[in-house]
């Protein structure tokens, strides 16, 4: 991945997560809809670490495990990588761990509903998906967690957790990038599919896709079931 320019990289990026998802038309299956998630996964962790060498971080990372703070904000990410995630616990997860999961999706959910839309981007509360600080679906995590890094995790604690107000946080700007560039494709992709892969709540969404067993099957027959899970 290196001597092309950055900007022409993430065109390339785009158009081959756009091209894969506007396959889904001939292969209209859940598997093929985890795939097409796993896939922008599998190719976001790649490219990071392949441009990692030839543009490294100017500063160090300072995220590790244990490190939780971005965590409680809300994440919005798009509808077939919270129907690969739903597709992950089910197949990972035991039935108590769900219900576990379930609830605290549910109780999240009873704050969240009665706020405006401002207080909801500045919600902060833990993921439902973390668990003893660590994300306990951390293979199937959305892009925007990839992504997301910083170089002062104090100033995160700051701007996060106690600010809980609009921020912008120095980080790593390549996984941003990276992940940009497969959203806008998938996003892209989908539409010409004839699919609506809007912005969506992740643990709205999360809940949705729990709730139901053929909720991957729905969403590809056309049905909105993340009508109510939708970002304003
Ligand atoms: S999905 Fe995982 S990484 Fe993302 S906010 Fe939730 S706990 Fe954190």
């Amino acid at each position: 991945m290196t001597g092309i320019p950055l900007n022409d990289l993430m065109k390339q990026l785009t158009e081959v997560m756009q091209d894969s998802c506007s396959q889904l038309p001939q292969n209209r299956t859940p598997a093929m809809v985890y795939a097409l998630a796993e896939g922008a996964a599998d190719i976001h962790d790649g490219g990071v670490t392949n441009l990692m060498p030839s543009l490294p971080p100017t500063k160090e990372i300072a995220c590790a495990a244990g490190c939780d703070h971005c965590c409680h904000m809300p994440v919005v990410t798009e509808a077939i990588t919270v129907l690969r995630l739903a597709h992950y616990i089910r197949t990972t997860f035991s039935p108590e761990a769900i219900d576990a999961l379930r609830a605290r999706i549910s109780t999240r959910q009873a704050q969240l509903l009665p706020l405006d839309s401002k207080a909801r981007r500045h919600f902060r509360k833990a993921c439902p998906l973390l668990e003893d600080r660590q994300c306990i679906a951390y293979e199937a995590r959305p892009l925007i967690c990839r992504s997301f890094n910083s170089f002062d995790a104090e100033a995160c604690r700051t701007e996060i957790l106690e600010k809980a107000d609009d921020f912008y946080m120095e980080g790593y700007p390549i996984p941003f990038e990276v992940g940009g560039a497969l959203t806008r494709g998938m996003v892209s992709g989908l539409s010409r599919a004839g699919y609506r892969d809007a912005q969506l709540d992740l643990a709205a969404a999360l809940g949705v896709a729990l709730d139901r067993d053929d909720a991957a099957e729905a969403w590809l027959a056309g049905e909105d079931i993340f009508a109510n899970s939708l970002v304003a």
